[in-house]
């Protein structure tokens, strides 16, 4: 026991992604004994390749009532955001049905509801663990910019009303204004958007293992192995079954993204988890041409000045996670990168990563339905490197019995039973 009355438990954590090592952080913080298992080295999933965005404002969801009848053209568009790999289709049936049920207003407004309720905490969670390391020279505030142009283009309105409702700040720039913030851009836009309060990080994978490295200097262990199953005593006590061993514990937490579906599946809860599969490639040495991120919000991809060069990033491919990379993507985003900066040379790094998605685009935090030393962190989609911290909070907080003052259900597994 702590001063505070509450026991401490020993947490088996589930994947070293960016939501993984939140939350055994937060858990360590608070006295548990906390054992985290990744197949790989910690953060080398989508936690390593996103775009690095730190996006409190991004509470409007991708299931909007005005997105299917776009799909069509986005799909045969070859420099917009969207790819299907074909061979997955009729697996992926049953999620589409889902999010096409999804795209009503009363969804959407929903899902923009309970994203804004955990993106609002999401900077102040990150600040409380950025108190323990030293940051210096990984994070910019200099907001991030989304510009159009006036071709083909249709629901910036609805996102901008959207996130008036909710309070998000956001300044509308003239071209002006755009070009006057970043002055290499090619001047394609008609104009744009800065989201002030939003951050990046000039290097993802540096950030998450210094996290790591608190985790392991608090006491914390880590496993490199493969966990095949997790099973139940008869008072509910999860043993976690690797490739190499099985290992008793109280409780045990799964934070294994676009992965997560495998176990959850082998405890009898039907999670409709899929994966939105994104793209990245670099420019080396070319981030001096960028202050801040931006995204061309026609084209749906977004550039990021990032220790690695300019890091282009985008897609959102429908294919499954054994589909191989896609080379058409790849060039995608090249083209589309030359076009905002027409100078640009050879690319490297050609990087494919899973976003864990839930048809509803709400994740799932919380207890599992039927186990209760059981519990979810997963399906963060775009935003799970923005909502790493606050998963950590809150998951943290759940286990350790204490109380927040969020209302947490519409982040249960159980919405979809
Ligand atoms: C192209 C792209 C751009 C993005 N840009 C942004 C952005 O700018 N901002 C933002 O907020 N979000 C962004 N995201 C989303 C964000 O990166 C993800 O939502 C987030 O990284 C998911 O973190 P995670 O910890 O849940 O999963 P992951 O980072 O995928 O980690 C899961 C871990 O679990 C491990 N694992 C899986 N199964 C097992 C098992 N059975 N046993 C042991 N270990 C296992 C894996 O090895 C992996 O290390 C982007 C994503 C992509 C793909």
């Amino acid at each position: 026991m702590n001063e505070g009355g509450v026991k401490k438990s020993s947490i088996a954590v589930i994947g070293a992604g960016i939501q993984g090592v939140c939350i055994s952080l937060s858990l360590i913080k608070k006295g548990h004994k906390v054992t985290m298992f990744d197949r790989g080295e910690p953060g080398n999933s989508a936690s390593y390749g996103n775009a690095g965005h730190f996006s409190p404002y991004a509470s409007v969801p991708v299931n909007r009532p005005d997105i299917l009848v776009d799909v069509p053209s986005m799909l045969l568009s070859s420099n917009g955001p969207l790819a299907l790999k074909w061979n997955y289709v009729p697996k992926m049936l049953p999620w589409f049905l889902k999010f096409i049920k999804n795209c009503t207003k009363k969804n959407m407004l929903h899902t923009a509801k309970y994203m804004h309720q955990i993106l609002d905490l999401a900077l102040p969670a990150y600040d409380d663990l950025f108190q323990d390391v030293d940051i210096t020279g990984l994070i910019e505030n200099k907001g991030i910019i989304y510009f159009w142009t006036d071709k083909d283009l249709k629901s910036r309105e609805l996102e901008i009303n959207i996130r008036k409702q909710l309070g998000v700040k956001q300044q509308l720039l003239t071209p002006k204004e755009i070009h006057d913030l970043e002055p290499h851009l090619n001047q394609i836009y008609h104009g744009g958007v800065l989201y002030p309060q939003a951050r990046h990080t000039r290097n993802p994978k540096k950030i998450l293992l210094k996290l790591f490295d608190l985790f392991l200097d608090r006491g914390g262990k880590f496993k490199k192995q493969n966990v095949e199953t997790i099973l139940f005593s008869s008072d509910d006590q999860p043993t976690v079954k690797t490739n190499q061993d099985a290992y008793k514990f109280d409780k045990a937490v799964i934070a294994c993204g676009a992965f997560s579906k495998k176990l959850t599946d082998q405890v009898n809860e039907k999670i409709p988890l899929d994966t939105e599969r994104g793209y990245h490639v670099h420019f080396k040495n070319h981030d001096h041409l960028l202050s801040r991120p931006v995204i061309f919000l026609n084209r749906g991809f977004g550039i990021t000045p990032m220790e690695q060069g300019l890091r282009v990033v985008g897609t959102v491919e429908f294919g499954g996670l054994n589909n191989p990379l896609s080379k058409k993507r790849i060039q995608n985003l090249i083209n589309n990168a030359k076009y905002l900066f027409p100078k640009l040379g050879k690319h490297e790094d050609e990087w494919l990563g899973f976003r864990p998605t839930l048809p509803d685009f709400l994740p799932v935090i919380g207890p599992s339905k039927n186990h209760k030393n059981l519990f979810y962190s997963f399906g963060h989609h775009h935003l799970g490197w923005t909502l790493g911290a606050i998963s950590g909070k809150i998951i943290s907080k759940m286990i350790s019995g204490e109380k927040t003052n969020l209302d947490l259900e519409p982040y249960y597994s159980s919405r979809f039973s």
